[in-house]
């Protein structure tokens, strides 16, 4: 952070602020503390009736050409689900109908937190749209896995297929990387 979004002074200080515990960025003309926080990635694992996901080949970076889950950064004034159902809109134009949540995920040298609900198929296809150059189901075995863009999305899938097998697991899973583990 270079300038204080309050009064624009580039004085900000990095400091423990009186009765806080944690470094924050700190303006020396205005007093404004900048308080930072992981953001949320909200997404949807989706299948259908045969038991397959849907996955969209990102035709965005990071990681353009690989598949993921429709997922993405929840926006202001939205709550988790309304963001879920928007990015399956964005990247997959399809209809779908909301379910439990799946997974949380925590990227904590990415200040991500990923929270993937299930969703099931309404209506026959998806189709591509500007985020995706392809979107497709996958049953289990035909899965793309060094394809996956992401470890959250690798984690919900692997969750999705064994609680199948296992019902008795499912329940939301809750996954993530320590600190130290770099991969995204
Ligand atoms: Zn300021």
């Amino acid at each position: 952070m270079n300038y204080c979004s309050h009064c624009g002074s580039d004085q900000l200080a990095h400091r423990i602020p009186d009765g806080d515990n944690l470094p924050r960025f700190v303006c020396s003309q205005c007093g404004r503390i900048h308080y930072q926080n992981p953001k949320m990635v909200v997404g949807c694992l989706i299948y259908n009736e045969a038991g397959a996901v849907m996955l969209a080949r990102r035709s965005i970076e990071p990681r353009y050409g690989y598949w993921n889950l429709p997922c993405g950064f929840l926006e202001l004034g939205e709550t988790v689900e309304q963001g879920a159902l928007r990015e399956v809109q964005e990247e997959t134009g399809a209809t779908v109908a909301l379910g439990p949540l799946h997974t949380v995920y925590n990227l904590p040298h990415a200040q991500q937190v990923y929270l993937i609900f299930l969703a099931q198929m309404r209506g026959q296809y998806a189709q591509e749209t500007p985020e995706s150059l392809e979107v497709a189901f996958f049953k289990e075995a035909d899965i793309p896995w060094e394809e996956v863009a992401f470890s959250s999305n690798v984690f919900a899938l692997r969750h999705f297929f064994q609680s199948r097998r296992s019902p008795e697991l499912n329940l939301p899973a809750v996954g993530g990387l320590l600190p130290s583990q770099k991969t995204s």
